[in-house]
């Protein structure tokens, strides 16, 4: 499967704002978006008139960069998105939301999405006590994800967890650092996603 492998930090330049996409270093001094807040590569410091088709598609690429998602499985959740009843955009963010990968990373179980990503494919936690090993498995109401007991010592749990007190659980899950366990007790409403998005862009975008 195809991954983005360039360095993460860029993206957050190239968005103009922090992404969060490397755990704790993310809230450090040596956050390079807060270091160095303009865009990669030589013309970054260029300012330039911005097209409303550039809005858009910037509104896109940070959604899709913020969950790690590529451009084709996006855009098949948009299509996903627009069938389903309600507003698209909300809808959107809330199927994002609902990834495995995502939930292990809201639970305090890793430091970024993409630390998740990463223990989910080697298959160190269980959903409903089955073991899984696919990021992007949709979870569900009354779901439970689960450390077994022979994964529990792996290091990056035990920092994740620690760093989950200041990044807060979102009240649609239940987490219990203690039994490595995790609950999914109502589906994400769009007050649960913190970082600043303006969806309606992306649905402007792909209505286009
Ligand atoms: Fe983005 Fe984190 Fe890098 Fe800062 S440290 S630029 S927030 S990925």
């Amino acid at each position: 499967m195809a991954k983005y492998t360039d360095a993460k930090c860029r993206l957050c330049r190239r968005e103009g704002c922090k992404l969060f996409l490397k755990g704790d270093r993310c809230f450090t001094e040596k956050c390079a978006q807060e270091k160095r807040a303009v865009a990669p590569g030589q013309h970054g410091r260029m300012r330039k008139k911005i097209s409303e088709y550039a809005v858009q598609l910037r509104e896109k690429q940070k959604t899709r960069r913020v969950y790690g998602v590529l451009e084709r499985q996006f855009r098949g959740y948009f299509e996903k998105a627009e069938m389903q009843k309600g507003v698209t955009g909300t809808n959107l963010l809330v199927i994002l939301e609902r990834r495995l990968d995502n939930v292990v990373y809201r639970l305090g179980f890793a430091n970024s999405r993409n630390q998740a990503r990463q223990l989910v494919r080697h298959g160190i936690f269980t959903l409903n006590g089955h073991k899984v090993n696919i990021p992007s498995l949709q979870v569900k109401v009354g779901d439970t994800v689960e450390v077994p007991e022979k994964n529990r010592k792996i290091p990056v749990l035990a920092q994740a967890q620690e760093a989950i007190a200041r990044r807060g659980c979102p009240a649609w899950l239940e987490s219990d650092g203690v039994a490595f366990k995790g609950t999914v007790k109502a589906l994400p409403q769009r007050d649960d996603i913190q970082f600043p998005v303006n969806e309606q862009l992306i649905v402007e975008l792909y209505s286009k």
